[in-house]
């Protein structure tokens, strides 16, 4: 899967709508402490499903509606955008969205979908908000420090067949 354009509303200090287009190959996010890298690489996750406010940097999950300043309002709403195209080149564009009081909500190429269908459509990509593609500050001395069934986890992430667990623990509720 090749992410090629995010677009982030009111996610926490991106405020603003703004959209990001993404070559192809190795993109680096350079800027001064605090201008939003970290911010940014959280957008990616949160948009795949990421519901550990911990992983996000936040108290609880509504943290990261942008909090507003001394001189602007908060916000009422997050929403970021992810397009990639999968690996038979067809278009993906998942949408999330999450509003005071009202939880998240998801879409995939404009259809309402449940969270579930956006982590297994990751997941068969082989990626998502737990992909070792994603390193964040603190994740390699993480990975060393792994019990084997967390590192057991990792690797099924990166050889995509994390999805078969969702389908597992899916069928077996039934
Ligand atoms: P560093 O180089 O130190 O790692 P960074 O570029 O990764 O910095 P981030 O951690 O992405 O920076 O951004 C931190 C900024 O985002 C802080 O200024 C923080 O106040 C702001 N921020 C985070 N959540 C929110 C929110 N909900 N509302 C407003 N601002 C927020
Ligand atoms: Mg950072």
């Amino acid at each position: 899967m090749e992410i090629s354009r995010l677009k982030l509303s009111g996610f926490k200090s991106f405020v603003e709508p703004a959209e990001l287009r993404i070559e192809p190959g190795l993109t680096g996010v350079v800027g001064p402490n605090g201008c939003g890298k970290s911010n940014l690489l959280e957008a990616i996750r949160w948009v795949m499903g990421e519901n550990s406010p911990k992983s996000m940097r936040s108290g609880g999950m509504e943290d990261v509606i942008f909090a507003g300043t001394e001189s602007r309002p908060a916000r009422d709403f997050a929403e970021v955008v992810l397009q990639a195209s999968d690996s038979e080149g067809e278009e993906l564009e998942v949408t999330r969205r999450i509003e005071r009081g009202a939880g998240s909500a998801y879409r995939v190429n404009g259809r309402d979908v449940r969270a579930k269908d956006v982590a297994l459509t990751f997941a068969d990509a082989a990626t998502g908000a737990h992909s070792p593609a994603l390193v964040s500050q603190g994740k390699i001395a993480q990975v060393i420090a792994a019990k084997p069934t967390e590192r057991r986890q990792m690797l099924e992430e990166a050889a995509g067949i994390a999805g078969l667990h969702v389908r597992k623990k899916d069928a077996e509720s039934k």
